[in-house]
């Protein structure tokens, strides 16, 4: 562009091309929307209430709580929403809460998630609020730490239903607020559903937000269909009389036998799974023997089996099952096989995915605050709410500024709490603009 602003015909062109670049180079419109006005209302009520929900994080940080013992947390959850005027439930599945915010204005029902358990990890940080508490594992004194970024989720959780109940009148329909426990156990969400969390309002569409160590606060991660893994395993007794070790030909030798089944199941894996099927068999345990010339009377083998939706699981626990059936006949030996399905796979709904995508580029500032990531093939329990109805996950950027990454389940774990307030404004603006849309724009019903 070689405008001169000297002559005088050419200024108002200036001004328009000018003008015009900045209107499409903004943000604001990067999606083709501009911010709706409530927008300016969330960013305000969430600059008044983010003081008082990081102090609450802080809190739930030092007294963290194992899985479905969250007393402490589901009643100080409970205790906020109260005072906020939503209708509440507890107990729900052990120590799960549920908030209700009836919003002044017609439109359908929506929920967010928050997950309240910890780890039993000893912390390292030197936060002023790190967590000394302490709790017995198999006997064993251990610490617990909130290393899972879970009370993060919490306070979100909260801190968003501050803000909308703060501007209820505004608010289309009925958002649910769900505190769950026992998240790391990926138990937690389908207690709550066993036990009705849902019974009297369903939502139609669910949102959840789990922290990111490796992106920056304001940044967040997104994954359109399976975004984690079906977390299965089996526990695999291969029995013996058991003999001495100088006559093999006595007895069946059980730690032979187990060797086979983890090499076949591995060549398993690359010969007989379609290779677009992500598939993860790791044999973590095998324990046997006591000596070195006696030959054992059994070899315990215990398995996490990964994959993604419920045929490959099925197809798989059937081609577990036939393989270690197979070796343990051709060596003659018995064995006993417990095989568990876990976890289900996390389906973020694609359509709903896209239908927030633009409510966070909006808030975030930008497309490239919004990066597509890979599926993984760790477990999250969010999955069983979202094959009840449709569900989405955002990873949001919690590396704070003097850090290249943080890493989650692990003792020196540090958040930046800058991403609280923008967690708060993202979910308050999706829920928002989500429950405005009218009902033929918004993803009905289920099956993926
Ligand atoms: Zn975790
Ligand atoms: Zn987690």
């Amino acid at each position: 562009m070689t405008l001169s602003v000297r002559s005088g015909p050419q200024i108002p062109l200036l001004i328009l091309l000018v003008l015009f670049s900045l209107v499409v180079s903004s943000p604001l419109l990067a999606s083709g929307q501009a911010k709706p006005p409530y927008y300016q209302k969330i960013s305000e009520l969430t600059a008044a209430v983010e003081a008082e929900i990081i102090a609450i994080r802080r809190d739930i940080h030092a007294h963290p709580e194992l899985a479905f013992q969250e007393h402490r947390t589901a009643a100080l959850v409970a205790d906020h929403f109260r005072k906020l005027g939503l209708e509440v439930r507890t107990g729900i599945g052990g120590t799960g809460v549920l908030g209700v915010l009836k919003g002044g204005l017609p439109g359908p029902i929506l929920a967010m998630r928050g997950d309240m358990d910890a780890l039993a990890i000893t912390e390292e940080t030197d936060l002023p609020f790190a967590s000394r508490e302490k709790v017995l594992v198999g006997g064993r004194e251990t610490g617990l730490m909130h290393a899972c970024g879970h009370d993060i989720h919490t306070a979100m959780l909260l801190g968003v239903a501050s803000v909308l109940s703060r501007m209820k009148n505004q608010v289309p329909g009925t958002i649910l607020f769900v505190a769950q426990p026992a998240e790391e156990w990926g138990d937690g969400a389908n207690k709550m559903l066993q036990d009705g969390v849902f019974r009297d309002y369903k939502p139609e569409a669910i949102f959840a937000f789990h922290v990111d160590d490796t992106l920056k606060a304001g940044y967040a991660h997104y994954v359109p269909g399976y975004a984690g893994a079906n977390c299965d395993t089996f526990f695999l007794t291969i029995k013996s009389e058991g003999c001495h070790g100088a006559d093999p030909d006595q007895c069946v030798d059980p730690i032979v036998v187990g060797s086979h089944v983890v090499l076949a199941l591995q060549a398993m894996i690359s010969r007989e799974i379609d290779v677009h099927d992500h598939t993860v068999i790791t044999v973590g345990y095998f324990h046997a023997g006591s000596a070195t010339n006696i030959i054992p009377e059994k070899a315990e083998l215990r398995a996490t089996v990964r994959s993604y939706g419920d045929e490959q699981r099925i197809r798989l626990k059937e081609k577990i099952t036939r393989t270690i059936s197979g070796i343990c006949q051709s060596h003659g030996a018995r064995y006993e096989l417990d095989y568990q399905f876990g976890t289900p796979a996390l389906y973020n709904h694609p359509e709903l995915l896209t239908a927030i995508l633009p409510t966070a580029e909006l808030v975030l500032g930008g497309k490239d605050r919004l990066i597509e990531d890979r599926p993984e093939m760790g477990g999250e329990d969010f999955s069983h709410f979202a094959r009840e109805i449709p569900g989405v996950m955002l990873s949001l950027g919690v590396v704070p500024p003097h850090l290249e990454r943080t890493s989650v389940h692990s003792p020196t774990f540090i958040a930046d709490e800058k991403a609280i307030g923008i967690g708060i404004r993202l979910m308050s603006s999706i829920l928002m603009d989500y429950a405005r849309k009218p009902a033929r724009l918004r993803v009905r019903g289920f099956k993926k």
